[in-house]
């Protein structure tokens, strides 16, 4: 409990005593309950302050996957609206904007189909990222598989604007001086999206042949349990990215920074099916779990959407693709952010969240 609580407390504790020693004089009995109903309504706006005004809040949007191409269907059956999604987003950025109060938006990756025709890609990236643009703040992007098939890093990184030292994308940020934000790059160690030749790429199709027998590498035929995350549309974080990780965290411990980080790929496997695991989440998981500064981690990529509690106490929760909106329907929200939670304010078919902080870690 805080100390002001604790103050409050032993405050009521003594007008409650005075309630019963004035008891039998009426004049006191009234002014008691007077004093008794002001020491309420004073906790209660304290408490009120405390709980209900958010430090910060922002947007989220994860698999827009716009194409201009006829609606489809996943591997899995289920229904894509590639045209209707870019209303989705619209839908959204006229929702955050209508809320007043967003200091920015984070959008998870996949802004666009890997159906899209190739000589179209760079249209449909630019078209999508004009939508955000409307959005009156900072948009903080991270890239999906589905965009390394529209475009290689070198000229999806300037377009969306991601910080980078040779063709890396990952980043941090901290918009209060409470929390840090940390964007990994899921496909830092990846077959897609690097020259052929590229030492991360070939770190890769070597780690898939490895790994994963079938000839066409993204299917799971034959792989058992959490080994079928091995297919070619997920990636892994490197070694360099880990140790940066890891001095992040540090550094957030070192500030009493809570930390929240982004993804396009998920990190625990009760969140999100095995197919859409990052290749070594366990490995980012290990360095997350040294700290006790990381609070919550999002993903998209599994469009399904999830909320998980790890072991540590540590929330995932994989946001509900835009893709998959029947037209008509949205999938976005926006988080508000307090010092002891994360609450996520869905709409449509994203579900809302309250994230508490646990105090397992
Ligand atoms: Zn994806």
């Amino acid at each position: 409990m805080h100390a002001w609580a604790m103050a409050m407390g032993n405050r009521l504790d003594f007008i409650l005593a005075g309630y019963v020693l004035f008891f039998d004089c009426s004049l006191c009995r009234i002014l008691t309950i007077h004093l008794l109903q002001l020491a309420m309504n004073s906790i209660n706006g304290i408490v009120g302050a405390q709980g209900n005004q958010p430090l910060l809040s922002f947007g989220v949007i994860s698999d827009v996957q716009y194409a201009d191409i006829s609606d489809g269907r996943s591997f899995l059956g289920v229904p894509r609206y590639y045209r209707h999604s870019i209303f989705v987003l619209q839908r959204a950025v006229q929702y955050w904007q209508n809320q007043q109060k967003l200091k920015f938006v984070v959008n998870f990756g996949d802004i666009v189909d890997g159906f899209c025709p190739k000589d179209q890609s760079l249209t449909a990236v630019k078209k999508v990222l004009n939508e955000f643009d409307n959005f009156n703040g900072p948009v903080y992007h991270m890239i999906g598989n589905h965009c390394l098939y529209n475009l290689p890093r070198n000229e999806l990184l300037p377009l969306l604007n991601i910080p980078s030292i040779s063709g890396h994308a990952y980043y941090d940020f901290s918009p209060i001086p409470e929390y840090r934000f940390v964007v990994l790059d899921g496909y830092d160690i990846s077959a897609i999206g690097w020259p052929q030749d590229h030492p991360h790429s070939v770190k890769a199709q070597k780690f898939l042949l490895e790994k994963n027998p079938n000839s066409d590498k993204n299917s799971p035929s034959g792989l058992v349990d959490l080994a079928r995350r091995f297919l070619m549309f997920n990636g892994a974080v490197g070694k360099e990215q880990l140790d940066w990780l890891d001095c992040i965290l540090k550094d957030a411990t070192r500030s009493n920074q809570l930390v929240v980080i982004c993804c396009h790929l998920p990190l625990d496997p009760g969140t999100s099916s095995k197919e859409s695991l990052l290749w070594n989440y366990d490995e980012v998981m290990e360095v997350i779990h040294r700290y006790s500064c990381v609070k919550v981690c999002l993903a998209g990529h599994d469009h399904k959407g999830g909320h998980s509690i790890d072991s540590h106490g540590v929330h995932h929760r994989v946001l509900e693709a835009a893709l998959e909106c029947p037209p008509g329907t949205n999938a976005f929200g926006y988080v508000d952010v307090f010092d002891n939670r994360l609450s996520l304010i869905g709409t449509d078919r994203m579900e809302s969240t309250e994230m508490a902080f646990t105090s397992l870690q």
